[in-house]
């Protein structure tokens, strides 16, 4: 039987880690459906202990407070308490803060997390170390919304991404 710590339930919402290579468009593009479950069952083995829920596939460029209000609802009505929320890059920490700021008692430990290169076809991406780093935070961190990026798990209100440097960073 699944241990019920264990269990995750991850939420898509797009960015660059489900995007995919268009050849007849030569460049990326998102993904109609999430590279997220065929990643975990057949590459990861991960099988038990996670749900899954592709709420919506955008550039995070695109994401506005309405998008961030379905999420929320979401975020709220999911069974599990430890929830992972795949997202882009850009705006994953407006989004972040959006969560926290606008729920209270949700007694979830909810992280944030992307990719700088897409997972489907990219032999160089760093999504699925992300995303076992964002599943493995969520079975253990307290309550609370986090991003985890880089290897690092990082309070929303103090980190940013350095796009120059493709990575994210605590300001000094
Ligand atoms: N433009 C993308 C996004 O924020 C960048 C990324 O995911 O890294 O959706």
């Amino acid at each position: 039987m699944t241990d019920k710590k264990q269990e995750v339930y991850i939420i898509a919402t797009g960015g660059t880690i489900d995007k995919i290579y268009s050849p007849s468009e030569q460049t990326t593009i998102l993904s109609e459906k999430s590279s997220i479950p065929a990643y975990l069952e057949n590459i990861a083995g991960v099988k038990a202990i996670y749900k899954f829920e592709q709420l919506m596939m955008i550039d995070s460029r695109d994401m506005t407070d309405a998008h961030r209000a379905k999420l929320l609802n979401a975020i709220k009505n999911v069974p599990s308490s430890n929830i992972v929320i795949t997202h882009g890059t850009d705006t994953m920490v407006e989004t972040a803060l959006y969560i926290g700021e606008n729920s209270t008692n949700l007694n979830k430990t909810i992280i944030l997390t992307g990719s700088m290169v897409p997972m489907d076809g990219f032999t160089n991406s760093d999504a699925g170390f992300n995303l076992g780093h964002a599943i493995a935070t969520a079975q253990q961190k307290e309550q609370g919304v986090f991003i985890c990026m880089n290897g690092q798990v990082f309070d929303p209100r103090k980190t940013r991404k350095n796009i120059s440097e493709s990575r994210f960073e605590s300001p000094p």
